[in-house]
C-alpha cells in the first residue's frame, strides 16, 4: 500500500546521460560550465586509450584541462589538500571526476573546499555544506557506489577508527555521464564488491524508514526521504543488478550485463541518496576499518543477517525482494521470510564471504563493532527496526558463524 500521505521527493543531478558512447558527451555538457576544467582522474586509467579520448575532447570543446591522478582508494583526507591547491591555482570552473567511487568523492570534497574554505572536518556529518559549491561533473568506471549522484562524499580520516561521511545536496554532482564501456576494464573482484555496495543500496533504501530528516525543511512538514519515487528506482535498480551482476564477474567484457549493472548501479544511487541506507553500511564502517576490506564485501558479508533482523518491519518489500531473485513461496509472510536467504545465496555466487569469520573478524571484536556502529547516527536511525548496541551484537553473532 503506497504511503497514505502520498508524498515523495528525489534529489538528482540536473541532467544523467546514460549508455554506451555517452562519454563523447563529455567536452559539450563541460563547457556549459566555463573554460578551465580540473580533472580527477583514476589512476588505472592514466595511461588509456579512454582517458586520452575524453580529455582530448575537453581541449576539442574549448577547455583548458589540469589533470590530477593521485586518487587514492577509500579517499584517505591527507591527499585531499592537494588537490584543492591544484583546481584553486587553475582557477577551475567545473570539477570532473573519471573514476570510481573514490574518486567522484575526491571531486566532491574538492569542490567543496575549492568554494567554501576550511577543513573537511568541519563538514563531516549532514546539511553542514552552507551553500553551493563549483559545478561537478561526474564519470564513474565502477559501477557500485552511485556516487554520481548521491550528495554523499565518504572519506578515511586517521584521526577517527571509522569512515566518516559528508552529506550535502550541494554534493550532488550537476551531471552524471555513464557509460558501460568505461567499466569492461573491471577486474572481477572490483565489479563484485561495488556491485554488492549497489544491490544492498537498493535493498537499504527500499527497506528504510520513511520520515522527515531535513532540519531546514522539517519546519514547513516538508517530506524528505524513502517515498514511492525512490521505492521505484530500488526495485527496478535491484531488478537490473541481479540480472546482470554474475555476468558481468564471469564475463568482464559482456556488454549488455556491463549496462544491467550500472543503470542498476545508478538507479541504486537515486533511491539511497533520497532514502539513504541503514545498519548493513553503520555495521560495514567499523567492519572495514577492523579488517581492510572493501566497502562492498563488508556490507554484502553482513546484509543477509540485517535483512534477517528487519524482517518483521518489512514484510511486503521483503517479498518483493525474495520475487527478483525468482523465489516462490504460498503466503506474502513465507516469501518475505525466504529474502535473507536469497540475498546470500546469490552473493555466495560472486566470492562474497557468507560470514564474518571469513571476513577476517575476531570475536573478541565483536563488541567494539557493535558499538562502534552505533556512531553512525544517521543510518542507525534509518533502519526500520530499532537498533541498539544488543540488536546490533546479535547481528554480528549470528554473521560470526553464517547461515
Ligand atoms: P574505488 O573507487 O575505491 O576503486 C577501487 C579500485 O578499482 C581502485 O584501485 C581503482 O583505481 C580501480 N578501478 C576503478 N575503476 C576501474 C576500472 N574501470 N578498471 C580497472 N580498475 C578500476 O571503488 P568504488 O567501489 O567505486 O568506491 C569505493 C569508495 O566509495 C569507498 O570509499 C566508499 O566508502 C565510497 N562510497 C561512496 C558513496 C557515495 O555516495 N559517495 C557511496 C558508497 C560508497
Amino acid at each position: 500500500e503506497p504511503d497514505s500521505r502520498l508524498v515523495a521527493m528525489l534529489r538528482s543531478p540536473s541532467e544523467i546521460l546514460f549508455g554506451t558512447g555517452q562519454r563523447g558527451a563529455l567536452g559539450r555538457v563541460a563547457r556549459r560550465y566555463g573554460s578551465r576544467a580540473f580533472v580527477c582522474a583514476d589512476p588505472f586509467l592514466a595511461d588509456g586509450s579512454h582517458f586520452k579520448e575524453l580529455i582530448e575532447g575537453l581541449r576539442e570543446a574549448g577547455l583548458s584541462v589540469v589533470t590530477f591522478t593521485e586518487v587514492v582508494p577509500d579517499l584517505p583526507v591527507d591527499g585531499v589538500a592537494a588537490a584543492v591547491a591544484a583546481a584553486r591555482q587553475c582557477g577551475a570552473d567545473v570539477v570532473i571526476a573519471i573514476g570510481g567511487g573514490s574518486c567522484i568523492d575526491l571531486a566532491k570534497v574538492t569542490a567543496l573546499l575549492l568554494s567554501h574554505g576550511g577543513e573537511l572536518e568541519d563538514y563531516y556529518g549532514e546539511f553542514r555544506v552552507p551553500g553551493p559549491v563549483v559545478p561537478i561533473i561526474a564519470v564513474p568506471t565502477t559501477s557500485g557506489t552511485g556516487s554520481e549522484v548521491t550528495p554523499v562524499a565518504v572519506v578515511t580520516d586517521p584521526r577517527r577508527t571509522s569512515k566518516i561521511g559528508i552529506s550535502s545536496p550541494y554534493l550532488i554532482p550537476d551531471v552524471a555521464i555513464c557509460d558501460p564501456i568505461l567499466t569492461l576494464s573491471c577486474p572481477p573482484a572490483v565489479t563484485a564488491s561495488s556491485g554488492t555496495d549497489a544491490l544492498s543500496h537498493c535493498i537499504e533504501a527500499y527497506t528504510a524508514v520513511r520520515r522527515s530528516s531535513d532540519p531546514s525543511l522539517s519546519a514547513s512538514r516538508v517530506f524528505v526521504g524513502r517515498g514511492e519515487i525512490t521505492d521505484a528506482f530500488a526495485l527496478t535498480g535491484l531488478r537490473h543488478i541481479v540480472a546482470g551482476l554474475q555476468t558481468a564477474c564471469i564475463e568482464p567484457s559482456n556488454i549488455p550485463a556491463r549496462s544491467r549493472v550500472m543503470l542498476g548501479s545508478l538507479m541504486a544511487g537515486l533511491a539511497f541518496g533520497t532514502a539513504g541506507t541503514a545498519a548493513a553500511h553503520a555495521i560495514q564502517y567499523p567492519l572495514g576499518a577492523l579488517t581492510h576490506t572493501p566497502h562492498g564485501v563488508g556490507v554484502g558479508a553482513i546484509l543477509p543477517f540485517v535483512m534477517e533482523f528487519n524482517l518483521k518491519q518489512r514484510v511486503p518489500e521483503m517479498a518483493a525482494i525474495s520475487r527478483i531473485f525468482g523465489v516462490e513461496a504460498v503466503t506474502e509472510t513465507e516469501l518475505a521470510a525466504k529474502a535473507p536467504d536469497a540475498v546470500a545465496r546469490f552473493l555466495a555466487g560472486i566470492g562474497i564471504p557468507s560470514n564474518l569469520a571469513d571476513l577476517g573478524v575476531p570475536e573478541e571484536r565483536l563488541d567494539w563493532v557493535a558499538e562502534q556502529s552505533m556512531k553512525a547516527t544517521r543510518l542507525v536511525q534509518n533502519n526500520p527496526e530499532t537498533l541498539t548496541v544488543m540488536g546490533v551484537r546479535g547481528i554480528l553473532q549470528a554473521a560470526m558463524s553464517g547461515p
